[in-house]
């Protein structure tokens, strides 16, 4: 059937956009068109939703849906074409690709705005016709994280739930992240909460943001933000643990019990300098000492860890360290603690946990570990490729050497990947490419076929949320009768393509179910498990409740402890000179959502914040003669775009702030796309740059 609601009453279903997870409702008139209902008990938000959730459905019934598959002709235009002639083209090409330049010739990208069900069938498809060479977005915002936190703990995804924090931890330490915008049902009902009840939050930034003030509560010291310079977190963190390590703050028993490494970490800091690394980061000592001793001498203390920490080249160093400071107090395995990434979109952490990357079949199980893959072969009953494959931005930088196709579903790299000029040219001299989207984004611009798929709101399906709640979602009918679900739309690709029976499936549910068989950590949920609370995971056996918190008993590191490793700073790959004075950094807005694709489609939205800007200081401003208002070209050694500059003190001196939603002025334009060594992720946080005013307000 086309909808799973029961009922005549509006359908209950998940928020599109941020990883919070805010249960929503949504009604469908006789015209087709979606509306909003709140969802008044839904089990993370219990009804409460930010302007974006609010807003959602108008990026279903936007004019701009792609309503038919579409076929690029020779002349370079694209025409309507039907579902076969497309399905046909594609079989055609991959066949091709395949036979000219074997299966690592085509390069895979899942969407973490997808379902489970979905990234799972395009892993499976990548799989099957002979490659790794998946991956999604999560690559671009917390594979770094992800790195860390496998390695060191055992499981990459937050080791605590929204619920056990807010009740339980005193003190909250976030870092290189803005829930105030970016996860505002998460900061309001949860973090701010808990700060209105006695908690405490450190925040660590180089702006001053919606977070910021969401905390300036009353005029105690129960709040402290950190402004450091982009890009100096290391030492910054190493200033606290050095603090720690000098007053004897550490949990000596939870040392000896739970941890390796220790003695490293006390090495690479015996002859650190602390004064020297406080003036580094622009933040006076005495304030990091104070942040240092109350993070140490809370009951319990929760970090928070976002895209300012993950998106650096070293990135997985800089969560390392947030590691090192938890385990070294002994802050993990219990309510109120951990280290606690916030998840971007809204099926990001699900993306990763159903195996659309490059190095893990679902469940974060190696694939080039040969007992895992002949367990996943007995089920899957065809021969999985060994090799890890290529992550995003490597299949993307390899097109006209290994990659000649690319099949892309629901992501747009033309916005999303950094140095985005060259990714156009790029995608030029690319064979073929298909991708399957809601609307024409810039990537379909580039596109040989394209697929028109039903929105979130028209899908059934599960999501996992950032603290590993796995909910279902639940849709309404088709808007538009000639889209296909993008679950449907791999099914037929895979028959045509193999026809082996292993694409052969009747819906959602009967994905899911294959799922929890491959994937150890879904195995004890079932659709009717899941309900309308869901499930947090790991829930390994049927009736398991599932974990709201992590390790209470074990680390599941192959030692079984948890891994400290002294880390020292690394600047970024590309720091200010002369002819580029400036450092660049990126960030979201609340009311905008990462390449924009749904959020630029939506009339509320586009009121508030209908163009892109830069955050400017004041001192800044005036060496360079911009005035608030100012039109600003914004140059970096990659490209140049036009903005309006805001100057505000929101921002540090030397150091101006813009965001990557805009297709005409996308921040993206700039930024670097040197990577982490280890994880992949791009340097989105720090590039040089400049400033020239083009028209004065
Ligand atoms: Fe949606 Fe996130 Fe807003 Fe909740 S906080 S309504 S999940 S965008």
């Amino acid at each position: 059937s086309e909808s799973s609601d029961e009922s005549d009453g509006p359908t209950k279903t998940i928020c599109p956009y941020c990883g919070v997870g805010c249960g929503i409702q949504i009604a469908q008139d006789d015209e087709g068109e979606v509306t909003f209902r709140p969802w008044g008990d839904a089990p993370v938000n219990e009804g409460s939703i930010c302007i974006k959730g609010g807003a959602a459905t108008q990026s279903v019934n936007h004019e701009d849906r792609l309503t038919e598959p579409l076929i690029r002709d020779d002349d370079g235009e694209l025409r309507e074409a039907s579902w076969d002639e497309a399905y046909d083209l594609i079989v055609d090409e991959m066949e091709r690709i395949h036979d000219e330049h074997s299966a690592q010739g085509m390069g895979f990208y899942g969407c973490s705005k997808a379902m489970n069900e979905e990234n799972y069938l395009i892993q499976k498809l990548a799989r099957r016709y002979g490659t790794n060479s998946v991956d999604t977005c999560t690559r671009m915002c917390h594979s770094s994280t992800v790195y860390a936190l496998r390695n060191s703990l055992g499981a990459g995804a937050m080791t605590n739930s929204m619920e056990d924090l807010e009740e339980a931890a005193d003190v909250f330490w976030i870092q290189g992240a803005n829930p105030g915008e970016q996860h505002p049902i998460a900061n309001s009902q949860y973090f701010r909460q808990a700060v209105l009840e006695g908690a405490t939050v450190i925040q660590v930034d180089p702006h001053a943001n919606k977070t910021t003030r969401s905390f300036d509560i009353d005029e105690t010291d129960r709040h402290m933000h950190l402004q450091l310079e982009p890009g100096t977190d290391i030492p910054l963190l190493n200033v606290v643990i050095k603090t720690i390590l000098e007053n004897d703050w550490l949990d000596e028993e939870f040392i000896a019990e739970r941890t390796q490494g220790v003695d490293d970490l006390k090495e690479t800091l015996e002859d650190f300098d602390k004064e020297a690394a406080a003036e580094e980061c622009g933040v006076p000592l005495e304030d990091i000492e104070l942040a240092a001793e109350k993070y140490a001498m809370a009951n319990n203390a929760a970090i928070f860890t976002g895209m300012g920490m993950s998106q650096h080249t070293c990135g997985v160093d800089n969560v390392q360290n947030e590691i090192n400071l938890a385990l070294i107090t002994g802050n993990l395995g219990r309510p109120g603690t951990g280290v606690n990434p916030l998840r971007g979109q809204n099926n990001v952490q699900g993306a990763s946990d159903v195996g659309a990357m490059p190095n893990v079949l679902p469940g974060y199980r190696q694939v080039d570990d040969p007992e895992i893959r002949a367990d996943v072969e007995e089920v899957w009953d065809f021969e999985i490729p060994s090799e890890p494959g290529l992550t995003n931005v490597e299949m993307s930088h390899e097109i006209g050497d290994t990659i000649h196709g690319l099949y892309i579903m629901g992501e747009n790299p033309v916005m999303s990947e950094p140095d985005t000029n060259q990714v156009e040219k790029r995608l030029e001299e690319l064979d073929f490419m298909v991708v399957q989207d809601i609307y024409e984004t810039e990537t379909a611009e580039y596109a040989d076929v394209i697929l028109p798929a039903t929105s979130w709101a028209e899908r059934d399906g599960t999501v996992v949320n950032t603290d590993r709640r796995t909910q279902r979602m639940r849709g309404v009918d088709k808007v538009h009768p000639n889209t296909k679900h993008d679950l449907d739309i791999l099914c037929d690709v895979g028959q045509r393509l193999f026809d082996d029976g292993s694409f052969d499936f009747e819906g959602p549910e009967e994905v899911f179910e294959e799922l929890r068989q491959v994937a150890p950590i879904f195995h004890g949920m079932t659709y009717d498990r899941l309900g309308e609370e869901g499930i947090h995971w790991p829930c390994l056996e049927p009736g398991d409740e599932g974990d709201p918190y992590l390790y209470a008993d074990g680390f599941t590191t192959e030692s079984g402890y948890g891994q400290i490793e002294g880390v020292r700073h690394q600047p970024p790959k590309e720091t200010p000179d002369e002819e580029y004075p400036l450092i660049l950094t990126t960030g979201r807005i609340i009311e905008h959502y990462n390449t924009g694709t749904m959020s630029r489609r939506s009339e509320t939205l586009n009121r508030v914040e209908p163009e892109n800007f830069v955050d400017v200081h004041p001192n800044d401003a005036e060496t360079y003669g911009v005035e608030d208002g100012d039109y600003v070209t914004l140059k970096s050694r990659r490209g140049e775009i036009e903005v309006q500059a805001r100057v505000t003190e929101d921002i540090k001196e030397g150091t101006v702030w813009t965001t990557p939603h805009f297709a005409d002025s996308a921040g993206n334009r700039l930024t670097n796309d040197v990577l982490d060594e280890r994880a992949k992720i791009p340097e989105y946080k720090a590039a040089a740059a400049e400033i020239e005013v083009t028209v004065e307000a």
